[in-house]
């Protein structure tokens, strides 16, 4: 069993299933993905993300507004809209959120704020938050360590083993792409050997990111155990048992309050 702690349901490429996100899924399934967490990137998405989530048990998702979109997007998500749309149980976390400054350096301030309005969502409605970060590790980790009491996922880890730790440290989880699968990726497979197994989660980011050997093509939820095995050879355990591992501590991150 598997969970796809982070695709991007609303952007899938389903070409290959006449258009139908229930035939990804129920492919997903067949390869052993038993939960999926939607995510939000916007402000419409969670509107589809819920119809999903309504017609599927196994799905879950996140509501939140990406460190990407536009100042007077961001200036939206305010933690009372934040908190007023976490409401249903099918809401797993508040994200994505965090600090992208590879991708745009105009709006510094709105991002830093978007996202302490995220955590404080979190904090909140006791939800972990989804955390983004890319080329910005000192101020996500700043902005994280201020918000003690929060915690959550930083997704798609790329980062150096003293940002795994400050997290860490903060309680909370560190979750792989198909980044991890990479043949060039031997630094962070060598900082996800120093993750404790307990903290460890796994993603697609789909469409992103396919892991080895679908790297290049679009990426699905039922590509997660490629993840599973990359970590696999990083810890010397079964795929299985990374896997079981893995879901364990999902559940576990959904527990806490
Ligand atoms: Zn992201
Ligand atoms: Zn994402």
């Amino acid at each position: 069993m598997f969970v796809d702690t982070h695709c991007h349901l609303t952007m899938l490429d389903l070409t290959p299933y006449d258009g139908s996100l229930d035939q990804a899924l129920a492919q997903a399934r067949l390869a052993g993905v038993s939960k999926f967490m939607g995510i939000s990137v916007d402000l419409d998405d969670h509107k589809k993300l819920a119809e999903i989530a309504s017609r599927h048990a196994d799905v879950g998702y996140s509501v939140g507004v990406h460190p990407c979109e536009d100042a007077d997007v961001m200036a939206q998500a305010t933690t009372e809209y934040l908190v007023s749309l976490a409401q249903s149980d099918k809401v797993w976390a508040i994200g994505e959120t965090g600090l992208d400054y590879y991708h745009s350096t105009d709006f510094i301030e709105e991002q830093k704020r978007c996202f302490a309005r995220h955590i404080e969502a979190s904090k909140i409605v006791k939800k972990p938050v989804v955390v983004h970060t890319r080329a910005a590790k000192h101020d996500t980790v700043d902005i994280i360590k201020a918000e003690q009491s929060a915690y959550g996922i930083l997704h798609c880890f790329t980062e150096d083993w003293e940002t795994a730790k400050a997290v860490l440290d903060c309680g909370y989880y560190i979750s792989f792409s198909g980044i991890v699968s990479f043949k060039n990726a031997q630094d962070l497979r060598d900082v996800a050997k120093q993750v404790p197994l307990d903290r460890l989660l796994i993603e697609t980011d789909s469409p992103y990111l396919a892991p080895a050997p679908f790297r290049g093509k679009t990426n699905e939820p039922k590509y997660v155990p490629y993840v599973a095995k990359a970590l696999s050879d990083v810890y010397d355990k079964s795929v299985e048992e990374i896997g079981r591992i893995t879901t364990q501590n999902f559940e576990n991150l959904l527990n806490l309050k």
